[in-house]
Formats: structure tokens, C-alpha cells, sequence
């Protein structure tokens, strides 16, 4: 209960976004504030492609130029996924759902679970904007967990140096997979948008600017549920 005798449930969201948006450097600020869980699928099939599971080496294809992981591996992991987050936790999807039948089961799957979306933030940022970011994106690597820069950002490539790291390009962020992970972006998930909005659901969030900013509009638009 807030002051205000109201109910603070931590919310449910779906984060969308074009690839490089900026869709995980936005997030920590919203994982703080409610305590959520973070859903990254992405994520979750690089280290599943790491480990060199069933999942990862079927995933590893698509992945790697640029497609989506089909639905039949991608419904596995989504019911997986859900049943490992607490039930009184709030979560955080990001990278999914990616498409009409992802968004139409997780909707099934929450609403069986009795927890229900609680909004959707749809990061918007231009194409051109966006070849920049995804083209000068580098993993900082070798140094604990890896992390996200760019490399025009000078004090982080100087960070990720003296932590003994080493920057490494993401196959898939290579000139020729961006633009096909961009058409597949406007084909397949985009449509989402109409969708959410149809629902209620959707908030669009400027994409512009740096990571502290766009964290401060997210939180502007997030209330926890009732
Ligand atoms: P991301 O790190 O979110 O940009 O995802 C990297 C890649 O993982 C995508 O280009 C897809 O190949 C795959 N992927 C991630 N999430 C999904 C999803 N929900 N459905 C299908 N493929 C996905």
C-alpha cells in the first residue's frame, strides 16, 4: 500500500523497439525503481548459443543473419521464462514479443497466470539514428559480465580498457545483418504497435538522446499497477 491507501503492484511491461533503440540501456532505472524482472530474449539466446545448447545451436542460424528465432523454439522458452519469475514480482520484457503470434501468447500465458499487462513503452527513434548506433556498437569483453558501449563514446572505450577488456562487434551487428534485422523490425514487430494501441496499453517514448534521458521519460510513463 502506498500513503494513499492505493495498492502498488510492481508493474508488467513490454519494452519494443526498433534494434538499437536503445532498448537495454534504458532499462535499469525501470528494474530499480518496481524490482522487476529483466526478460531479455535476446540475451538469452546468445548464452544459450555460448553454452552450446539444443536451443542455442538451433537459434544460432537465425540469429546470426539477422531473422527471427521461429515460434516453435521461441513458445518453449517463453513458457520457461514465465514460470521462473516470482509471482508477486513485477517483469520487464525486452526483445519480446516480436511478432503477432508472440504478442497473442503472451497475452494467452499472462492471462492464465492471472497477471495481465500492465502497459507497453514503444521506443521510437529514426532509421538513420539507428544505423549509427547499431554500426559503432561494440561488446566490452573478457572483463566480468559484458557490457554495451559505443565507439565514439571515448570514456567508455577507455573503461572498458582499463578493466582489461576487449571490444568486440556482435556478429549480427555486422552492415549486412542490420539491415535485414531493420526490415524484419518494420515487417514483424512494428504491427505490434496497432495492436497495443487497440488495448489500451501503448506509450510511445521519444528515443532521442542519451540513456539518462530516455530513462527519465520511461519512468515519467510507468505507474505501478492497481
Ligand atoms: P536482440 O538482442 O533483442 O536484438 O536479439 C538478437 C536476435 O535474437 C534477434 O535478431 C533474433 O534473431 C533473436 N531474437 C531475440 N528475441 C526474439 C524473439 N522474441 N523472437 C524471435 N527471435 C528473437
Amino acid at each position: 500500500m502506498d500513503p494513499r491507501g492505493v495498492s502498488a503492484l510492481p508493474p508488467r511491461l513490454v519494452l519494443i523497439g526498433p534494434p538499437g533503440s536503445g532498448k537495454s540501456t534504458v532499462t535499469p532505472a525501470l528494474l530499480d525503481r518496481f524490482g522487476l524482472a529483466r526478460i531479455a530474449t535476446g540475451e538469452r539466446l546468445r548464452a544459450e548459443m555460448t553454452a552450446g545448447s539444443e536451443l542455442g545451436r538451433a537459434a544460432a542460424t537465425f540469429v546470426e543473419r539477422g531473422a527471427l528465432v521461429p515460434d516453435t523454439l521461441m513458445d518453449g522458452l517463453l513458457r520457461t521464462i514465465l514460470d521462473a519469475v516470482p509471482h508477486g514480482q513485477g517483469f520487464l520484457f525486452d526483445g519480446y514479443p516480436r511478432n503477432r503470434h508472440q504478442a497473442e501468447l503472451l497475452d494467452a500465458l499472462l492471462a492464465e497466470r492471472g497477471r495481465p499487462l500492465t502497459a507497453v513503452l514503444a521506443l521510437q527513434l529514426p532509421d538513420a539514428e539507428i544505423l549509427r548506433r547499431l554500426g559503432g556498437r561494440r561488446l566490452c569483453t573478457g572483463a566480468g559480465e559484458p557490457w554495451t558501449l559505443h565507439i565514439d563514446d571515448g570514456d567508455a572505450v577507455a573503461r572498458c580498457r582499463a578493466q582489461g577488456g576487449t571490444l568486440v562487434q556482435r556478429d549480427d551487428d555486422r552492415p549486412e545483418v542490420i539491415s535485414q534485422r531493420l526490415a524484419v523490425y518494420h515487417a514483424q514487430t512494428e504491427p505490434l504497435l496497432a495492436y497495443y494501441r487497440a488495448s489500451g496499453l501503448l506509450h510511445g517514448l521519444d528515443a532521442t538522446g542519451d540513456p539518462a534521458e530516455v530513462q527519465a521519460r520511461a519512468l515519467a510513463l510507468v505507474r505501478p499497477a492497481q
